[in-house]
């Protein structure tokens, strides 16, 4: 794996980039934070490591980033900070996991395999729910053969309706960000796209959504498949 090693303690760098490069792993360090997101825009790294603490950009802000130009390689955090929302936060930008100062190693590649695993599950994946297709790797969906551009919060909330498969998926588990007014706001955007196509998101009062096929669709497939 080609890992990049934002942190910015070169004791910890040294020992971490020896460590990897003895597994068998290439290992690029880089000290500061504006560097790195320099790098991970010029090269492709299968997995990066990043400390909160940095000069230049702070490793939430790399994170973000990296999520906002929809980089899907997996991210641990390493932080300092034993405080849980300062975790939490960082899971919320997109980290995949996090590892607090002082960890072993032998923690660190762990987590580093559970996490690329992890990754590499994304990478087969493929959504398909009647004329819509969602391809998890590219996050690339597509509706009625035609390219489907959503934001990220949208994009987690109908590929959460479509692996459904037709099941209401609770309310609770939609809302990443806690309001039920954005949800609200975001099913009512998607569907004003997905009705012409056929789709509706079918809201089951005091618990949920879900995906249906319109019937009228769904019948012009069964005349088209019989003709
Ligand atoms: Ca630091």
């Amino acid at each position: 794996m080609l890992v990049l090693l934002i942190e910015d303690d070169p004791e910890l760098s040294d020992g971490i980039a020896t460590f990897l490069a003895g597994q068998g792993d290439s290992v690029v360090v880089e000290s500061n934070g504006m560097a790195a997101d320099r790098l991970l825009q010029e090269r492709k790294f299968d997995f990066v490591l990043v400390d909160v603490g940095l000069p230049g950009l702070s490793g939430y802000e790399i994170v973000r980033r990296i999520r906002e130009r929809r980089q899907s390689l997996p991210v641990i955090m390493i932080t300092a900070r034993d405080a849980l929302d300062d975790r939490i936060y960082g899971l919320d930008l997109g980290a995949d996991d996090y590892l607090s100062k002082p960890f072993e190693l032998a923690e660190l590649t762990a987590r580093m395999r559970a996490n690329s695993r992890r990754g590499s599950n994304a990478i087969a994946r493929r959504i398909d729910f009647g004329p819509l297709s969602m391809d998890t790797s590219a996050r690339h969906a597509s509706l009625a053969d035609q390219p489907l551009i959503l934001s990220s919060r949208e994009w987690d909330l109908l590929s959460a309706l479509a692996e459904a498969d037709g099941h209401t998926v609770p309310k609770e588990r939609l809302q990443a960000d806690g309001s039920v007014n954005a949800l609200e706001v975001y099913v009512y955007r998607l569907r004003r796209r997905l009705e012409p196509a056929g789709l509706r998101i079918r809201m089951v009062r005091g618990f949920g959504y879900r995906l249906e096929i319109s019937t009228d669709v769904a019948d012009k497939a069964r005349r088209d498949a019989n003709s």
